[in-house]
């Protein structure tokens, strides 16, 4: 499995991925991290202003279910063990074309928001926008205003080669993961980089992915 080095790169250090361990999860393990799931679920057709509690549900979702299937609890540690896992990414590969879930189109609509910029960066340079208006110009903006971290943090290098970013589940799932540091970034109002745009974007995503794919069953 290749994607971009920014994002992944595979070290013999990378925990192992065992889908089949969500199995032999304890009963009030899985209870949890289904009752969190069942919670996003039900608000997936909830309005965009109150995407982000579902948001923040289906993220416990996965930091829980990822523990017990790579067995590390750190995020960066998880993060690696998720992006290389060949299962996953082929499952999201396939499922990106399924007509049978809407995941396909938000996954689609949430790249195009890409990328989701890191807020305590923003806020050093001074630039961090309340108000969101077009995507595209507050983008271009903060990469004028020399803002430069941000997910996937390939993004400027594929712009600027004229390519399209990747749509897989490497890239997605760092601009899932940006979105969820952002949303606890201490800011006093709303910004940019949490917009209900954003936040609802991710969530649909991530919601329908996990929905698709299947894994709480497995
Ligand atoms: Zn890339």
């Amino acid at each position: 499995m290749t994607t971009c080095a920014e994002l992944f790169k595979p070290r013999p250090s990378i925990a192992q991925l065992d889908l089949t361990q969500y199995r032999s999860l304890h009963h009030e393990g899985r209870r949890l991290v289904s009752g969190w799931f069942d919670r996003a679920w039900h608000a997936r057709e909830c309005r965009a202003e109150e995407s982000f509690e579902p948001f923040i549900f289906t993220w416990f979702t996965l930091n829980g279910w990822a523990a017990c299937v790579t067995g590390v609890d750190e995020d960066r540690a998880y993060l690696a063990a998720l992006m290389g896992d060949r299962t996953i990414c082929e499952d999201f590969t396939r499922l990106l074309s399924d007509s049978g879930t809407p995941f396909g189109s938000h996954a689609r609509a949430f790249a195009q928001l890409w990328p989701i910029f890191e807020v305590k960066e923003l806020r050093r340079l001074g630039i961090l926008h309340y108000s969101a208006g077009h995507r595209d110009t507050i983008v271009n903006y903060y990469l004028a205003a020399r803002a430069r971290r941000f997910a996937p943090l390939c993004w400027k290098r594929h712009s600027d080669a004229g390519e399209q970013v990747p749509l897989d589940w490497p890239h997605t799932l760092a601009a899932l993961y940006r979105v969820r540091c952002n949303l606890f970034h201490g800011e006093k109002a709303a910004h940019s980089e949490i917009d209900q745009q954003v936040v609802s974007s991710a969530f649909r995503t991530l919601v329908h992915f996990f929905h698709a794919a299947g894994y709480l069953g497995r």
